[in-house]
């Protein structure tokens, strides 16, 4: 598991004393202090690993949820330890089941468990996904920048497509020289970009019996002052979405929001989209061939103040 490169420190700290019992849940910390009760707060009771992390009602709740759909209830009546429930689901041969994804998600429901308790911060089941995705790709973004692989390279690329013109721009050995990226169109790496950069993402799936769904959303920020570099990260629920396409859409309207309330300058915009990059930065919204659905919202976007067409 330790050669997981994209798996943030923090998660593998947390995946260490998962795995060896050290964490500190109702049953282990109410045996070394009587101020700590035992017991799960929700349904009293006994507060164990496996409570907590898939029997307890929001952690099914966040199983069942999007995209997993998976119930624990009937997966944890043949697999009663941790490490058991953890190889049956990565055997599962379910699709967005890997090592990384998994551990980074039981990290959010630790998180939750642990706001809940501690800070009184209540989170909804479905937002664990997204919190889990901009995690993903806060640590893909780390990578990236520090080895100096191109994004495409680390994010499922199949929509990606090469454009010869920018690699034609490209020095090898000016790195520090700032190029600017051809508009809307798909680059071969990051490292060239200049700070801020925004990167936006949506995961969305259609609802099982038609009908608009909302999608998660995670947004990526990097600045980089003089001698720090500084990151955001953010999840979000979309409004309800009837296409993929729209649900991008939407992630790119909150990038937009968010770098107008931030009053970030000239932050360049990446998304895995090209679809709604090509539209996005053609000027007339009107005149664009293409998707009639997003076209209110990209001229919303348009219309506002720090999206500049040329930045994404
Ligand atoms: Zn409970």
């Amino acid at each position: 598991m330790w050669k997981e490169k994209q798996m943030a420190p923090r998660i593998e700290t947390f995946a260490w004393r998962l795995l060896w019992n050290a964490l500190a849940t109702g049953k282990r910390a109410g045996k070394y202090s009587k101020h700590i009760s035992e017991n799960c707060p929700t349904c009293g009771s006994l507060e164990d690993e496996i409570h907590l992390f898939f029997l307890r009602h929001f952690a099914k709740a966040a199983w069942y949820s999007h995209p997993w759909y998976i119930k624990t209830e009937f997966t944890s009546q043949h697999n009663c330890s941790i490490p058991q429930m953890i190889q049956a689901l990565l055997t599962s041969h379910h699709p967005h089941i890997n090592i990384i994804y998994l551990y980074t998600f039981l990290w959010c429901i630790w998180k939750a468990r642990n706001d809940a308790r501690f800070c009184r911060k209540l989170s909804t089941p479905p937002q664990l996904y997204a919190a889990t995705m901009v995690i993903m790709h806060g640590s893909n973004m780390e990578l990236a920048a520090s080895s100096r692989i191109g994004v495409t390279s680390l994010f499922s690329s199949s929509t990606m497509l090469h454009d010869a013109s920018v690699q034609g721009h490209q020095r090898k050995g000016h790195a520090d020289q700032q190029i600017a990226p051809t508009p809307g169109r798909t680059i071969n790496g990051i490292s060239a970009i200049s700070c801020p950069i925004i990167f936006l993402d949506a995961v969305w799936s259609p609802h099982p019996h038609g009908g608009p769904v909302a999608a998660s959303l995670g947004i990526f920020i990097q600045f980089r002052g003089d001698r720090c570099c500084s990151q955001l990260c953010i999840s979000a629920i979309s409004p309800p979405a009837t296409s993929a396409i729209q649900a991008e859409v939407f992630s790119l309207m909150l990038s937009s929001y968010i770098a107008g309330t931030l009053q970030i300058q000239q932050a360049t915009f990446l998304t895995e989209c090209a679809t709604l990059a090509s539209e996005a930065v053609s000027q007339n919204v009107t005149l664009a061939p293409g998707h009639w659905s997003i076209r209110p919202q990209l001229a919303q976007i348009a219309a506002s103040t720090t999206f500049e067409p040329s930045r994404l």
